[in-house]
This record gives structure tokens, C-alpha cells and sequence, in this order.
């Protein structure tokens, strides 16, 4: 069985001015696929399907908190597929069951080969040993971007989304912003909100989209993964006001930003802005156990 599409509702977010702000609801494809990672997905695995029919077997990258081994886990389980997970961080090994992501991904099905933050690093060198050892199995890097990830965004744009002037992502290895960038329209304009301090970013997007309609905006607050009290405020502040989740690391981060440039008039009046929420909510209950042990506020869960 493949991977279909599916069909997303857009939700308006009213604000008190002459601009008009909506979110598409991709987190609503499923509580541990990440919208995005679905779409990145779709072509990677269909094809792979098209020519390993028999006993398909996907192997792929994360951090022990990562939206994509959750959706790795979760559609092989949904597919029938086999699949593992090349977890950073060797200390995982022997409590994974401790993380919330690691123990409903090994409830999914996924096993683990935990690898040190060194040889994480060595992704070609790592990928080169899955190789040998995994002939016949479909390798997806980090994140899950690559071409084929590129081309299956297509499918978050749809012909409601053409009459928005701006499209709003985050951005953390650049395949969403750059499947975004290379199907919209003409008269549009792409924003990504990056939540990682990498300068290599701009030049990854426009080899992948080949189109230079998008730019990058900070939206990292210090490194990629930190939650900031401000943060957990404006998410749990934007819960309260529209009854929509955000997560801590992506789209929380994003529309935090987004709203201090709508405040500080970024957008002209009349403008029409569409967010894409991409997803990330298998990740908050990860994350609140973190707070937890550092005495902090936790973020609210719907
Ligand atoms: C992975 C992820 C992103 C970023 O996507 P990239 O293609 O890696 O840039 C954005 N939002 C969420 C919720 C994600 O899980």
C-alpha cells in the first residue's frame, strides 16, 4: 500500500489589523507524522515501494526528540515497513525508554542503533556502512530532505493557497522552504523562519528549488532546540487566544517571530499571509519533561 494524498484545512487567525493572517493546518495529518515530514516522505517511500515491494526496510538519522524518526516509526508501522533509527548520542542506549519519542517509535516498530555525536557527524561515512550491511534498504538522511522530499512539498500548495501574497515556514535543514520556493506562483513570496544558526542554509534552499523567490529570516533564539520562558509564554499565549498548538522548537518559534514583524509593520496593509503549520506536537511532551527537572513552566497541551 503507498502513501496518499490528503486534502488540509486553512484557518483564519484574526488580528486587529489591515492584514490577514492563516495557518494550514499540516499538523493535523497525524499526531506523530509532522506534516512536512509526510510530504518529504511521500515520494521517498513510494518510489522505494515501486521497486522493493517484498520486504521493504527504511533506514534513517535523528536526535533522540526528532519529529522525523517519529514520523519514520509511525508510517512504517501504518505501511508495514520495516524500519531503524541511527539515534545521536550513545547515552540514549540505555534509557531510551525514558524519551517520549524513542519509546512510542520502538512501540511502532523501530529499532535503534545508537552512535556517538561523533560518528553522527560522519554521515557519509555512516551512510557508506548502512550501505554494505543494508543493500536493499532505502537510506533517508537527516530530516529527511533530498530531492525526492522537494518534490512531494508540492503537495502543501494547493489552489487555495495561491491568492496569498507571503508563505511562511520553518526552516531547519531546508527541504520544506525549498519545495515551497520552487512551486509557488510567481507573485509570491516565501519566508522561512530559521530555527538553527547554520550560514550554509541560503545556498542549500536555492540548490534544491532553484528559484531565489525566498528569504531567511533568524528565528533560532540562541541554538537549535532551546526553549526560552518567552517561548513557552507566547505558545501557551497563542493556545489560549486561537485554541491552535504550537510546538517549542518550530512552529512556535516561527509565529513568535512572525507576529513581532506583523507588529512592527513588515507586511504592508492589505497583505495576505499564509503559515504553514508544519507539525512538531509529538515532541511537547519530551520537551515538558525537560522543563519539568528545571523547575520551569510547562507548555499547555490541548
Ligand atoms: C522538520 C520540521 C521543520 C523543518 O523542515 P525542514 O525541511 O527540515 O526545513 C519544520 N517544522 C516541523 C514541525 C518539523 O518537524
Amino acid at each position: 500500500m503507498k502513501l496518499p494524498t490528503i486534502s488540509i484545512p486553512i484557518t483564519e487567525i484574526p488580528l486587529q489589523k489591515n492584514i490577514q493572517l492563516f495557518l494550514k493546518r499540516e499538523d493535523l495529518i497525524h499526531p506523530q507524522i509532522s506534516g512536512n515530514k509526510y510530504w518529504k516522505l511521500l515520494y521517498n517511500i513510494n518510489s522505494y515501494l515501486d521497486h522493493n515491494p517484498e520486504n521493504p526496510f527504511i533506514i534513517t538519522f535523528g536526535g533522540a526528540f526528532s519529529n522525523h524518526i517519529a514520523a519514520v516509526a509511525a508510517l512504517g508501522k501504518e505501511y508495514q515497513l520495516k524500519t531503524l533509527g541511527i539515534i545521536r548520542g550513545e547515552e540514549f542506549q540505555d534509557k531510551w525508554q525514558e524519551n517520549p519519542t524513542l519509546k512510542l517509535a520502538h512501540h511502532h516498530g523501530m529499532d535503534f542503533r545508537f552512535v556517538t555525536r561523533e560518528e553522527y557527524r560522519d554521515k557519509d561515512g555512516l551512510t557508506q556502512i548502512l550501505e554494505n550491511e543494508f543493500a536493499d534498504a532505502l537510506i533517508i538522511p537527516e530530516g529527511g530532505t533530498n530531492e525526492h522530499a522537494v518534490e512531494g512539498i508540492q503537495f502543501m500548495l494547493t489552489e487555495e493557497t495561491k491568492s496569498f501574497d507571503y508563505l511562511c515556514t520553518a526552516v531547519g535543514t531546508g527541504g520544506t522552504i525549498a519545495g515551497i520556493s520552487k512551486f509557488a506562483e510567481e507573485h509570491q513570496k516565501v519566508l522561512g523562519f530559521k530555527v538553527v544558526d547554520d550560514h550554509s542554509l541560503y545556498n542549500k534552499v536555492l540548490e534544491l528549488s532553484t528559484r531565489n523567490n525566498f528569504e531567511l529570516i533568524e528565528a533560532h533564539e540562541g541554538k537549535y532546540g532551546k526553549i526560552t520562558d518567552e517561548n513557552i509564554r507566547f505558545i501557551n499565549d497563542f493556545n489560549l487566544n486561537y485554541g491552535i498548538q504550537l510546538d517549542p522548537i518550530y512552529t512556535g518559534k516561527m509565529m513568535k517571530k512572525l507576529f513581532e514583524m506583523i507588529k512592527e509593520n513588515y507586511f504592508p496593509a492589505g497583505s495576505k499571509i499564509l503559515a504553514f503549520h508544519t507539525g512538531g506536537l509529538q515532541g511537547i511532551s519530551g520537551a515538558n519533561e525537560l522543563l519539568k527537572k528545571q523547575n520551569r513552566a510547562l507548555i499547555y497541551i490541548n
